[in-house]
């Protein structure tokens, strides 16, 4: 026999020797065989008796000794059916008998029980019932959390009790309004109540599969409910008992019906059902009702012990509830609006706490000193007069700013935010020369290689020959020879080099810089904060300048940028032509076609962009693949098509944007990936797919990669639906070129959940909601300005509590925003 399955009867045996106490495994049976579902699975144990193992041992925790015998004789049984028996012939599970007293599921203590007096000696960590537990204690503490739950619970980033008051619901079920059986309608998601009149397991399928029936009624009719394949159903349900049940309204021979409800007993605590019920996240060995279960314990029990980290005065005058009843609410709420109290009150936290944490970081940052780089008019101007173009009004605003940072002796901690195609590399280039006219050295860092490239082509021009003399621009990037590198390393150190252009690799190079006085990052979404860290810190206080081209509305700026002084480019050069937009039905896709090949003929090159289908990189691949295919095969037989997508390796990524770039394909076929700032300026059409799928900025964006040349160009969006909403919602593009009226209304519509990298943010969906909702922002902001006034450390007594939040906060990277 399979070993898994000798190992689950090993556990019956085992459990049946210790008269069903449910200790045989530690954790729980039901919990051992969560963990032992996966081996069962490589051992090759079918699905169907996987799952009527797992289903029947659901229950077992709440169950009588005598209910856990009999479940654990038939899933025997059913074992030696389905899979034969071993050598040894059949072999009864030994029964022990249990005394009949209906001894009732031990009353849950909110930590593990003293096991027995041998145990708890040898045990580390040894505890008296009911003993307080900090919240920083492992889950282990728990009733039924043993290590292999505990694991799991790690993989949702669970590691304390503390964590999983804040591991909230990923949505709610509102089961809350009971339904009579009269007025049950089809469709219907609903709670009913009622006494079980009959319950019947039929066998169907030959004996394969089973349904179990029971007739539930209430004082206004009767409803047929079904549970298909899971036999011990039969066993859990008794005629003649009040059960609750939630879930939809079925339908099967003309007859309303459920199938497969939740259920459970009237006079347990209605946790699963006749409320409004939370719907966790969970891992894929994990039940819904585990995870409840245990959630309602450590909730009930300690969210009342959470120390309120904000400071009472603020909590009044902020009128939002006190945090454990938010907590308690967030998960188990009693209404609607309660539950939406709570998400105030936890959304106001973490704004409060964001908003301190960065304005802390400010301040530090703006007590240090740095280096002054002034630049004398005659000299500014000569620069200027040197450039190509004249620049623009904003241009010279926002290079005001920052050559006063640079000669204000604090170090420049700036985010310079324009459209794409606004110019903000030029002024950036100003000030490098400004800090390498001192002898002093400069790095600007890009997302990726192809965009460094550009900037170094940029740069070169902009500066080599006139601030810069040959070789003092170097470009390093991840596929720079080593022996090159080696060259850059050494004229890096001895000063030799006067600026750099690279990538993550200026960071994880052992690059030291003789005298580094000024970073520029470009796009710098996709670094983090610890990445910016750590370059800065190749240089003693260096100015620091982060270039966006992502608009960002002003409340989201405020909270996710506070910590830089900001300044923005809100206006194109000259000359530019307005990208002209529009809106395509699938069904005019071949006048779309037709634009682009008209364009193709008079020299020009397009961009086909397609959207994420699902949550995964792997069909996104597969959707732009495909396409790639047809195109090339029915549409565009004669050109050359490049294909681009996320499962490419960066090297494959690169050298297909670069033959795009070099003119040397038609038509780039791509998923989301090039959205970043590369500069094709012969490209003059941006084909959106699915541009529904998209949110207005990042459609913005690229839109943005056309209409960088002198050529009138095009942006054509192709929804994949008709649906009315959505397709208005997509005109505001063709209204409108501002990037940040399009942000500001993306915000509202979609929330902020695409302005910050959800993985780094650090931000849990349920608050990231919060980041819409620019007055609570303005409340928070509010709040830690007039705190920090009073006690700039944060080291008053009362204030004691917020302190260590904070640096919880920040340590957990959650001011990781960037
Ligand atoms: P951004 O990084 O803001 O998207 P860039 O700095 O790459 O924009 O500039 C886009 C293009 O516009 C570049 O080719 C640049 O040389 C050019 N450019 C920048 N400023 C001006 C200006 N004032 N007038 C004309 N062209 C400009
Ligand atoms: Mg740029």
């Amino acid at each position: 026999m399979k070993p898994s399955l000798l190992k689950l009867k090993k556990y019956f045996r085992l459990e049946a020797e210790r008269s069903y106490d449910n200790r045989a495994v530690v954790g729980g049976l039901y919990n051992g065989v969560q963990a032992w579902e996966a081996e069962a699975r490589a051992d090759g144990v079918g699905e169907a008796l996987v799952a009527s193992i797992r289903g029947g041992l659901r229950e077992y925790e709440r169950l009588t000794p005598v209910e856990r015998q009999r479940i654990l004789i038939d899933l025997w049984r059913s074992i030696e059916r389905e899979v034969g028996v071993d050598a040894n012939g059949k072999e009864p599970l030994p029964v022990k008998v249990v005394a009949r007293k209906q001894a009732a599921a031990k009353p849950e203590a909110p930590v593990k029980k003293k096991r027995s007096s041998k145990q708890a000696k040898s045990a580390k960590r040894t505890r008296v019932e009911g003993e307080p537990v900090a919240l920083d204690a492992p889950t282990t503490v728990l009733t039924g959390v043993g290590s292999v739950n505990a694991k799991r619970l790690e993989a949702l980033g669970i590691f304390t009790l503390g964590d999983m008051l804040y591991h909230f619901p990923r949505r709610y079920d509102d089961f809350s309004k009971q339904t009579r059986i009269i007025d049950l309608l089809y469709g219907q998601e609903v709670t009913i109540m009622g006494e079980i009149r009959s319950v019947s397991n039929r066998p169907v399928k030959g004996g394969r599969r089973s349904i179990v029936e029971a007739i539930v009624g209430d004082e206004t009719g009767a409803l047929r409910v079904s549970w298909f394949n899971q036999p011990w159903m039969a066993r859990n349900l008794r005629v003649g008992e009040e059960i609750v049940l939630a879930g939809k309204i079925d339908q099967f021979q003309g007859r309303l019906t459920m199938n497969s409800p939740e259920w459970e007993p009237v006079d347990k605590e209605q946790l699963h059902t006749n409320r409004i019920v939370p719907v966790y996240p969970l891992t894929a060995d994990m039940g819904q009702r585990w995870l409840r279960g245990l959630m309602k314990r450590v909730v009930s029990y300690w969210a009342p012990k959470v120390p309120d980290p904000l400071p009472a005065p603020i909590v009044l005058s902020a009128k939002v509830l006190p945090l454990h009843e938010a907590l308690s609410q967030a998960h188990f709420p009693t209404s609607n609006e309660a539950l939406n109290l709570a998400r105030v009150r936890l959304a106001l936290d973490e704004l409060f706490l964001l908003q301190l944490a960065v304005l802390l970081q400010k301040k530090a940052w703006e007590g240090k000193s740095a280096n002054r780089f002034d630049a004398p008019q005659a000299w500014l101007n000569d620069q200027i007069a040197n450039l190509p173009f004249a620049l623009t009004n904003a241009q010279q605003m926002a290079l005001a700013d920052l050559l006063k940072d640079l000669d204000s002796g604090r170090p420049m901690n700036r985010l310079l935010q324009g459209d794409v195609g606004s110019g903000k590399t030029v002024v950036a280039a100003i000030c490098m020369a400004a800090v390498t006219r001192a002898g002093a050295q400069a790095a600007l860092m890009a997302p990726t290689g192809i965009l460094a490239e550009q900037h170094f082509a940029t740069l070169s021009r902009l500066m080599v020959g006139k601030s810069l003399q040959e070789g003092e621009l170097r470009l390093i990037v991840g596929s720079t020879p080593e022996s090159e590198k080696a060259e850059i390393r050494s004229g890096l150190s001895d000063g030799s080099i006067k600026i750099v252009v690279g990538t993550h690799t200026l960071i994880e190079d052992p690059i030291v810089f003789s005298q580094l006085e000024m970073i520029v990052i470009d796009e710098q979404h996709r670094f983090g904060v610890g990445q910016r860290a750590k370059l800065r810190n190749k240089g003693t206080n260096p100015h620091l300048l982060v270039m966006t081209a992502t608009p960002i509305p002003r409340s989201l700026a405020l909270t996710v940028y506070g910590d830089l002084d900001l300044s923005v480019i809100g206006e194109l050069p000259p000359g530019r032509q307005e990208v002209q937009t529009s809106l395509a039905l699938p069904r005019e896709r071949a006048r779309a076609y037709s634009l682009i090949r008209n364009e193709i003929a008079a020299g020009r090159q397009a961009f086909i962009i397609y959207p994420l289908i699902e949550e995964s990189e792997d069909s996104d691949a597969k959707a732009a693949v495909a396409e790639h295919k047809r195109l090339q095969s029915e549409v565009f037989r004669d050109l050359k098509l490049e294909l681009l997508h996320g499962r490419m390796s960066s090297d494959d990524k690169e050298e297909a944007m670069a033959r795009f770039r070099d003119g040397k394909a038609h038509i780039l076929v791509s998923t989301t990936v090039i959205e970043v700032g590369v500069d094709v300026p012969n490209a003059t059409v941006m084909m959106i797919e699915g541009a529904n799928r998209f949110g207005l900025s990042q459609l913005h964006q690229l839109r943005g990669r056309v209409g960088r040349g002198a050529a009138q160009s095009y942006c054509i969006l192709v929804p994949d639906s008709d649906n009315y909403a959505e397709n208005e919602r997509l005109k505001a593009l063709l209204e409108t070129n501002d990037g940040f009226i399009l942000a500001e209304k993306d915000l509202q519509q979609r929330g902020p959940g695409q302005f910050i990298g959800r993985q780094q943010s650090g931000f849990l969906d349920f608050q990231l909601a919060s980041l819409s909702d620019a007055r609570l922002i303005d409340k928070a902001r509010r709040h830690a300005e007039e705190l920090l006034a009073s006690d700039p450390t944060l080291s008053k007594p009362e204030h004691k509590a917020l302190a260590a939040a904070i640096k919880k906060y920040l340590s957990d990277g959650k001011g990781d925003l960037s």
